[in-house]
């Protein structure tokens, strides 16, 4: 291939680059932006995955890697505009709280290029732990801050420590308590007014540059009414997530007590170095998971009783994604950013207990 860029080349990286560098305000970035090497050049098809809350966070993301952002960068910016969102009670601001009503954030993130990661875990009065978890990353010699420390941390760089319980959230946690116990001194709320399901989410996002570079964010709220102090998987370094920059990424939601015990975002991107395609390399962790899953939580078919879902990237660019039971993740390939379909083990869940 030749070296020599043509002066159209030439001229267009630059006008993406001088784009970049004034268009993109990213908080204390990994690296400035730099100009893209024409498409001939690049090492990789640049490909952005997430849950499928994340349809807003594939675009942003990989606008930003369109101008040359850093890939760690790009994954932290597009996560933020869900963990900002008050309408998604999974992730963030307006994210469910825990049982005593205090919402606990947790958050992990790995940077391929640097080698690099970075955690918060029950982090209360911040909107965007990722960002914060991204900090940890670049500024200390540590990986994982939890609690009343990860928030002194995060209020040193200048965080704004804010009430995070929407209203929205302050009720349905209500309503959960009020119903929790048919005998005590809250009158239970009508039936008609139930929660289904105790409502679970999260956001993970994985990035692959046109050269190669990769990286994941997870971020959530974690279980909706969890005991306080419980950390789930997202922010494990190696459950909820997990970047090694020769091979991918992978990350997960869904039930974090599962993922965390077959460390699940390294295992898949261990499938992958082993060849596996994406898709078949979360199938092949979920298939752990169920092996190691305890009999309360399966059916008398072996079926789970509870969700949990894995995505992944390869350096070259190649994603996919797998669930228990039928679901969707949103992906930007280059053409739009979409849902589609994943992969997945069962036709429907058990019914949960
Ligand atoms: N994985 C998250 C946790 O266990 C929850 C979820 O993704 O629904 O905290």
């Amino acid at each position: 291939m030749s070296e020599v860029l043509s002066r159209r080349e030439f001229l267009a990286s630059t006008a993406v680059g001088l784009a970049a560098t004034t268009a993109l305000e990213i908080p204390h970035p990994m690296r400035p932006p730099r100009p893209l090497p024409p498409q001939s050049r690049w090492a990789a098809k640049p490909v952005v995955v997430s849950s499928a809350n994340g349809l807003r966070a594939v675009q942003k993301a990989f606008d930003m890697l369109m101008q040359g952002a850093d890939t760690l960068d790009a994954a932290i910016e597009g996560v933020k505009i869900q963990e900002l969102d008050p309408n998604d009670d999974s992730v963030g601001y307006g994210g469910l709280p825990n049982a005593d009503g205090v919402v606990q954030l947790d958050a992990s993130c790995m940077h391929g290029p640097t080698k690099r990661a970075g955690a918060v875990g029950a982090l209360e009065g911040i909107k965007t732990p990722s960002e914060v978890a991204k900090l940890v990353l670049k500024y200390t010699n540590h990986i994982f801050l939890v609690g009343e420390g990860a928030k002194r941390f995060a209020l040193q760089y200048c965080f704004k420590e804010e009430d995070l319980l929407t209203e929205h959230a302050r009720e349905v946690w209500l309503h959960w308590r009020a119903n929790l116990n048919p005998d005590d001194d809250y009158l239970d709320v009508p039936e008609a007014e139930h929660m289904a399901v105790r409502p679970t989410g999260t956001i993970n996002c994985d990035c692959v540059t046109p050269a190669g570079d990769v990286s994941s964010v997870t971020t959530t709220s974690g279980l909706a009414f969890k005991v306080p102090g419980r950390v789930g998987d997202s922010p494990i370094v190696g459950a909820g997530q997990y970047t090694d920059n020769d091979i991918g990424a992978a990350g997960s939601t869904g039930r974090g007590e599962s993922n965390i015990k077959v460390c699940g975002g390294f295992l898949t991107v261990e499938h992958m170095r082993r060849g596996m395609k994406p898709a078949d390399a979360c199938l092949e962790t979920l298939k752990r998971v169920v092996k190691l899953s305890e009999a309360r939580l399966l059916d008398e078919r072996g079926r789970p009783r509870f969700d949990l879902k894995f995505y992944a990237v390869n350096k070259r660019g190649e994603f996919g994604a797998a669930s228990l039971f039928p679901g969707r993740f949103a992906v930007h390939d280059g053409t739009e950013a979409k849902l589609m379909d994943a992969a997945y083990l069962y036709e429907r869940p058990a019914a949960s207990r």
